[in-house]
């Protein structure tokens, strides 16, 4: 039975998320107090600490992959820890907020018994995603357009693109449990589990998926996240063979919808994760940098290419001040873990980075000539300590 919500308030409240008897303090502002106990929780109690520990782990997952993190991850870390984050909550909160309070008693019980279904989704397909696969197809109402906007940034770019498969992950594949207990035996951090006892939470998670919780899978929560992997480079045979790819969950698309930025927020997406893949065909994801800033001028550029293509009058030619709208909103779920190999940038360094870039592309209007990607970074470099001086306006 429900005691109390688990999220008291979106804002301006303590949320509260409940871990078996343990309560683990989740966002908003002035947290810690709040103890809703759900006494129909199974008593397999998991301590905030190992919450925390868990979603440290999928950032390592996905640094060691070399693929964004999940926004998801980090805001449902912001609401376990918000102390240590200066920015947030953030419409992203938000959205988690209500995803997660959205839950029934014994979904939100689950999930807390089984933390990496956050993760499983990304796994599956980063590692065995194919686009001749009907179940990573992109969904109907983004479908056609994604398409389109791949092909055009294919184009606008001057690298070698062919090779990139543009596919979707679905939290639905939980519903098969033998995808779920190959993910779940990965030797990566959070998961490595041995055959059998991930046959066992397999069994358990697909079931559940199957029986209809969770919106048979498709939470959002579970695929809040696009991002782009390239293989190249990377000695573990985990990764050999696996081709290029730039894979749109369905949970980002729900959330930028959610958010208001569903007319140009996919699009504007796939131009930074198609930035990354520019990155690594041009050999520019090495610097002298190393750590936080390393993550910083990567993310950063990719918020440039991303920006270009999206305004540029031969790229998508999107309205400038629609695009910086919704960029802004994006950013602004940006993490703001500034010691974090993972960070992203501050949401004003990503604007202004993306501000730069479009007045780039704005430069060459009305004939639309297009910079080669290197000339285009090289640029970028030059402009790299304004966009993240800290005086810069
Ligand atoms: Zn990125």
């Amino acid at each position: 039975m429900k005691q109390s919500p688990r999220f008291l308030a979106a804002f301006g409240a303590s949320i509260v998320l409940t871990i078996g008897s343990a309560t683990a303090a989740v966002a908003g502002t002035g947290v810690g107090t709040g103890a809703a106990v759900d006494t129909a929780a199974p008593a397999a109690a998991v301590a905030p600490a190992a919450t925390r520990t868990a979603l440290a782990r999928s950032g390592e997952a996905a640094d060691r992959f070399g693929i964004d993190r999940s926004p998801a991850r980090a805001a449902v870390e912001r609401a376990i820890d918000p102390g240590d984050y200066q920015c947030g909550p953030t419409d992203l909160d938000a959205y988690v907020s209500a995803l997660i309070n959205g839950m029934s008693d014994e979904e939100y019980a689950f999930l807390v018994r089984h933390l990496e279904m956050l993760d499983i989704p990304t796994y599956d397909a980063l590692l065995y995603g194919t686009t001749a696969d009907p179940r990573y197809a992109l969904r109907a109402d983004y479908g056609t357009e994604l398409t389109h906007t791949f092909r055009d940034v294919k184009r606008f770019w001057d690298i070698q693109s062919g090779d990139i498969q543009l596919m979707s992950m679905h939290g639905s594949i939980m519903g098969d449990a033998a995808a779920v207990s190959r993910v779940l035996q990965l030797p990566i951090p959070g998961f490595g589990f041995s055959p059998a006892v991930a046959d066992a939470r397999a069994k358990d998670i697909a079931a559940a998926v199957n029986s209809g919780m969770f919106d048979n899978g498709n939470n959002p929560l579970f695929t809040l996240n696009a991002f782009a992997f390239t293989a190249e480079g990377d000695p573990d045979p985990l990764v050999k063979g696996v081709p290029d790819k730039l894979i749109f969950g369905d949970g980002i698309v729900d959330a930028l919808n959610a958010m208001g930025i569903g007319d140009v927020g996919p699009r504007a997406v796939m131009g930074h994760e198609f930035g990354h893949h520019v990155q690594f065909e041009d050999n520019l994801m090495d610097s002298p940098l190393t750590g936080p800033e390393a993550t910083r001028r990567t993310e950063l550029m990719a918020d440039a290419f991303g920006t270009y293509f999206a305004t540029h009058a031969r790229g998508l030619s999107l309205n400038t001040k629609r695009v910086l709208q919704a960029e802004k909103t994006f950013f602004e779920v940006g993490d703001c873990a500034f010691d974090n190999d993972g960070h992203h940038g501050t949401p004003n360094q990503r604007l202004r980075s993306a501000t730069w870039a479009a007045g780039i592309a704005d430069s060459a209007r009305p004939q639309g000539k297009i910079l080669p990607s290197l000339t285009f970074a090289d640029m970028f470099e030059d402009e790299l300590p304004t966009l993240v001086a800290p005086d810069a306006s």
